[in-house]
């Protein structure tokens, strides 16, 4: 398994649609760090565009959580940029 260094995807970067949560049916491998989903667990799938192509990929909770945790780092950084340029507004 080839291990590479790269920073946490966000969903601002790669959203294409709404991530949905499902239970597995049948054992599937996460994309992102290629553990195991086991029949029963929940998982979520993100649509992400591939040359042209949509696929719906499985990521295991914990990816999700960390793709989560930097989605919202990356709205809060947003939301205040924005706060910022409207209060700068109304002075
Ligand atoms: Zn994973």
């Amino acid at each position: 398994m080839k291990k590479t260094k790269i920073k946490t995807p966000s969903l601002l970067s790669e959203l294409i649609g709404k991530p949905t949560a499902h239970t597995c049916k049948k054992k599937l491998k996460c994309f992102r760090c290629k553990e195991s989903i086991n029949v029963s667990n929940v998982f979520f799938q993100i649509p992400k565009q591939r040359a042209g192509l949509t696929s719906k990929k499985a990521h295991c909770l914990r990816c999700f959580d960390l793709i989560f945790t930097q989605t919202e780092k990356e709205l809060l950084a947003l939301e205040e940029t924005l706060r910022t340029a409207q209060a700068s507004l109304a002075e």
